[in-house]
């Protein structure tokens, strides 16, 4: 079970020059957490970055490790072809738990592949 963590607008929200925690996409990392998820964040922002908006939102340890986003991917597979992985969006984690991805119809456009 390995979940990726967008920064920008999913974990965090930059008003101004303020960064604010999404609360529910943080309480959701934190049931993951329970649930035996394990958590990486990755940002097109670079590793670093990533980190520093973890500490921010009060989840830097949740997580396993820090990551850039790729540019490129070398692959004999699209993503999009990627068995078992999907795209959620932030708004759909309200609430959620693992077993949530299980049991969800991937194909109600909430959870896309
Ligand atoms: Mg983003």
């Amino acid at each position: 079970m390995i979940v990726y963590v967008d920064v920008d607008n999913t974990l965090i929200r930059t008003i101004g020059e303020q960064q604010h925690p999404i609360s529910e996409v943080v309480n959701h990392l934190r049931q993951l957490n329970a649930d035996g998820v394990q958590l990486f964040c990755w940002s097109a922002g670079g590793a670093d970055y990533a980190k520093k908006c973890a500490q921010v939102a009060g989840v830097e340890d949740l997580f396993a490790a820090f990551l850039p986003k790729p540019r490129v991917m070398i692959d004999d597979q699209f993503v999009t072809d990627w068995p078992f992985c999907v795209t959620v969006h932030p708004e759909w984690c309200r609430g959620k738990k693992w077993e949530d991805y299980l049991s969800t119809d991937l194909d109600t456009g909430i959870l896309n592949r």
